[in-house]
């Protein structure tokens, strides 16, 4: 292998050349106790930076085995090494000088969860450490810097690395102290399975967000306390006890006044599918981990999907079996997100009342009275919830500020109020035995069909299909916009990027129409597990700025493309 030296003096001979010579420097060096890899140059300085991995064997970095060994203290251990480089590089970063993106340092930012990066990646057999950052390589005007790229390639990144990616560099106790709540995290998502929960929420917790923007703590929020009656305990096995509310598979309603806390306790549990920090206050807010949040959306385009449990005959004829549109409506759009959602294999729906569609949520009885049920095809959510459950074992955890008829429905009614969760189920149930539902026949939902083959394309060919992240918002594949804004449990744009990827390998690879999307998404998942996120973006070098999405995402961002 070529050595730092040679590096250097590679940069001593194209100093002030052409842009273009710094071509020459993609490669492998060896520097004392690392790799410097020049994964991809870039074409000139205005261009996308250029990449670079940084290898660090196990024996050098000194990381104790049981660290990364198991997925979730690996990707624990993943996240920390890169909050400490981005840290130390940021100081960095356009410190070198020069024209365009000269001397930019760009590494992954984690926010307040914990997610598979491509930024950083420890093999979990033999240890060994893959970094992942960008660097623009300076430039006068078009010309080579090398003297400026030297700063950066032999001081500025070794002090970063030297910090960051060698356990010599952490206080033992503060990394021990991550390993542990990441085990303590896994301790509950099993124990939510063994209790018969659907979620958990820890007294104590911080549920509130800094501000509408921002994923950090409020500061001096209400802390979190569970009602007595639904209290659980469980004894974590580096923490010890700790206590919260466990809310039990089944139906549950959250109520209460306006600005009492309900969207917050939801919003908290949407976000309890992933991990969170140790100071975010939501480090014991664990929700099984195939919830989904379902919403009206409309607009969205649905392909083929079996809404005829919601939604029987249309008006134009159409057929709800195979349901397709390019402009759903709020009910057709909140019932596609539903069926896909199961298709998904989602075990809980999280629903709010202020982005729901009135008519697929409820149909009050003097609606009834005047409009006939044979002139509407709209079967609501409130004749389905209870079978959802009983059926097929989905659980629901709706809020509900302003629609009494759910606590028929409800196994459990808690109420917000002023911050404090309160279990009103017994009052509640006193309450709506006075007002009973009217008892219309319901004939008993059928099984969507999950057999939809959806990306009947041409495999292969366009070899350079452009993906494009506008933030979390939307994902561009060769100009075809997928609207992700709805898909609310997406945490990163880095998913984003990812999902672009994914997308573009199942038109590459799986669009031969004759799988179907259950089947398309197991195969992206099957290559993931055997080769990472490599297996997937194809290319000589995986770059960093990418983070794994979760199943559930996967198929949301698949059936959102209009191709
Ligand atoms: P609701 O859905 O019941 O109308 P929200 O959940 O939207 O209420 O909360 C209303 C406001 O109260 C929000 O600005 C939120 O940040 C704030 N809030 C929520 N929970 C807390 C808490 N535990 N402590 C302090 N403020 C909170
Ligand atoms: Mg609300």
């Amino acid at each position: 292998m070529k050595q730092a030296e040679d590096l250097k003096e590679l940069l001593g001979r194209i100093d002030r050349r052409g842009y273009p010579a710094y071509k020459d420097t993609a490669g492998a060096y060896q520097f004392r106790n690392y790799v410097l890899s020049i994964d991809h140059v870039q074409g000139d300085p205005f261009a996308a930076p250029s990449k670079v991995s940084v290898i660090v064997g196990a024996k050098q970095a000194e990381f104790p085995e049981e660290y990364y060994q198991n997925a979730w203290r690996k990707a624990a251990l993943q996240d920390m090494l890169i909050r400490r480089f981005y840290q130390r590089a940021e100081r960095f970063s356009f410190q070198a000088k020069g024209s365009g993106k000269s001397g930019m340092i760009s590494v992954s930012r984690p926010g307040q969860k914990i997610l598979e990066r491509s930024a950083c990646q420890i093999n979990g057999t033999n240890g060994t450490i893959v970094f992942r950052l960008e660097v623009g390589f300076p430039a006068n005007g078009r010309t080579v810097n090398a003297r400026e790229l030297g700063k950066i390639l032999f001081d500025f990144l070794p002090e970063c690395i030297e910090d960051s990616l060698y356990y010599r560099a952490y206080q033992k106790k503060a990394v021990a102290d991550v390993i542990a709540l990441s085990d303590d995290q896994q301790f509950i998502r099993e124990e939510l399975k063994k209790q018969g929960l659907a979620a958990f929420a820890a007294n104590g917790s911080v549920l509130p967000r800094a501000t509408g923007v921002s994923d950090r703590p409020m500061q001096n929020a209400v802390t979190f306390t569970s009602p007595a009656s639904m209290e659980v305990s469980m004894q974590l096995p580096h923490a010890g006890e700790l206590r919260g509310m466990g809310i039990k598979k089944g139906i549950t309603l959250i109520v209460g006044g306006g600005y009492h806390g309900k969207s917050t306790l939801l919003k908290a549990l949407e976000a309890g599918i992933y991990n969170h920090i140790a100071g975010d206050g939501r480090e014991y807010v664990i929700t099984d981990d195939t919830a989904v949040k379902i919403r009206a959306e409309d607009g969205r385009s649905v392909k083929a999907t079996d809404i005829s449990m919601f939604i029987g005959t249309l008006p134009n004829g159409k057929d709800t079996k195979r349901f397709s549109t390019e402009d759903a409506s709020g009910s057709t759009s909140q019932a596609a997100n539903m069926i896909e959602a199961m298709e998904a294999g989602a075990n809980v729906f999280l629903i709010d009342e202020d982005t729901s569609a009135t008519n697929f949520m409820i149909r009050d009885e003097l609606m009834q009275r005047v409009v006939h049920r044979e002139s509407e095809p709209i079967t609501p959510f409130i004749d389905r919830v209870q079978e959802l459950y009983q059926r097929f074992g989905i659980s629901t955890i709706l809020v509900a500020g302003s629609c009494g008829s759910y606590f028929h429905k409800a196994d459990t009614v808690l109420q917000m109020n002023q911050y404090v969760p309160m279990d009103v189920t017994e009052a509640a149930k006193a309450e709506a035995a006075y007002f009973p539902l009217a008892l219309g026949s319901l004939t008993p939902a059928k099984e969507p069909e999950f057999k939809r083959m959806l990306f009947a394309v041409k495999p292969g060919g366009r070899d350079r299909m452009k993906i494009k992240a506008m933030g979390k918002d939307a994902l561009s594949i060769d100009k075809k916009t997928v609207d992700l804004r709805y898909v609310e449990q997406i945490a990163d744009t880095e998913q984003v990027v990812m999902l672009g990827c994914l997308l573009k390998y199942v038109l590459q690879n799986l669009s031969n129409g004759k799988k179907t999307v259950q089947e398309i998404v197991d195969e992206l998942f099957r290559v993931i597990g055997q080769k990472g996120m490599e297996g997937i973006y194809g290319g000589r070098y995986l770059p960093t700025g990418l983070a794994m999405p979760r199943k559930q995402e996967v198929f949301a961002c698949l059936n959102r493309y209009r191709g």
